[in-house]
């Protein structure tokens, strides 16, 4: 059985990994090498706490598979646990206080903790989460190791564009890319943004809104310790 991956960004790369190694299935892996790829341009911070219940069950399973991921890839995959700190308000402390009731990896801060591990006054914020075993990892690397792993398990790599899907009997059956056609049992859609329109091209409608948004990088004169530990303010 072949599978065509439309992707190689986080998503394509491993899909295209775990279907050659745990699948044992033939898997051609096609890129444009797009440059506003969300990958490359990701902070890459994996924590396992959301306030809904089930994001946070894939989240933590997520969490611990990347700690696998050195080993099973056989490389840095640049992980590092720095401690993710969520600041929150009334509503997501009192789940964040039940959660951290029954999963030890879990811990409230206490006002002295939080003025200490953020070096600043939070006085617009109702308590704070710290999600010890959480962090970062460098999503070049994760990326690339996957990639690497892929193709030396089988998996090939094109570096085409793909213009169009191609559908047959209700079903996609391949694409039209800039070298030709390329049919497969499975095709998997991994162009992240780029998914909707590559989509419309079959007359699917992905109910999904693209749009550009701003990020600021800000560095700090003087981080409060070293490495500090990543703080989500969602409040
Ligand atoms: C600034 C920023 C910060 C982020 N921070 C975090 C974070 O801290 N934690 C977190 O979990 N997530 C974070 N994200 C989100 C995360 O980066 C994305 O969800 C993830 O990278 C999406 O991966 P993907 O493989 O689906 O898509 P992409 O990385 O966009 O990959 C899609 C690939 O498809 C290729 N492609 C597209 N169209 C075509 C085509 N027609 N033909 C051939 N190839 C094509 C592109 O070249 C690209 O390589 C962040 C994102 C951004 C932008």
């Amino acid at each position: 059985m072949t599978c065509f991956v439309i992707g190689s960004g986080i998503h394509g790369a491993a899909i295209a990994y775990h279907l050659a190694v745990d699948h044992g299935l033939r898997v051609v892996v096609v890129d444009s090498g797009r440059p506003l790829a969300a990958t490359p341009q990701s902070v890459a911070v994996v924590h396992g706490f959301y306030p809904e219940h089930d994001r946070s069950r894939l989240a933590t399973l997520g969490l611990r598979q990347i700690d696998e991921m050195n080993r099973l890839l056989d490389t840095d995959i640049g992980l590092r646990k720095v401690g993710v700190i969520h600041l929150l308000d009334d509503q997501h402390l009192t789940i964040a206080r039940d959660r951290a009731r029954t999963e030890t990896r879990l811990r409230l801060l206490t006002r002295d903790d939080i003025d200490r591990l953020l070096g600043c006054d939070q006085t617009d914020i109702a308590g704070a989460l710290l999600e010890r075993d959480a962090g970062y990892v460098d999503p070049v690397a994760l990326t690339s190791a996957y990639l690497s792993a892929a193709q030396v398990n089988g998996v090939e790599r094109r570096h085409e564009d793909v213009l169009s899907l191609l559908r047959a009997d209700g079903r996609i059956v391949g694409a039209r890319t800039t070298a030709g056609e390329l049919y497969a049992d499975t095709v998997v859609l991994a162009a992240g943004a780029d998914s909707g329109p590559l989509l419309a091209t079959a007359d699917i409608q992905l109910p999904t809104n693209i749009r550009r948004v701003q990020v600021l990088r800000l560095r700090a004169e003087r981080p409060p310790s070293d490495p500090h530990p990543v703080v989500l303010d969602t409040v």
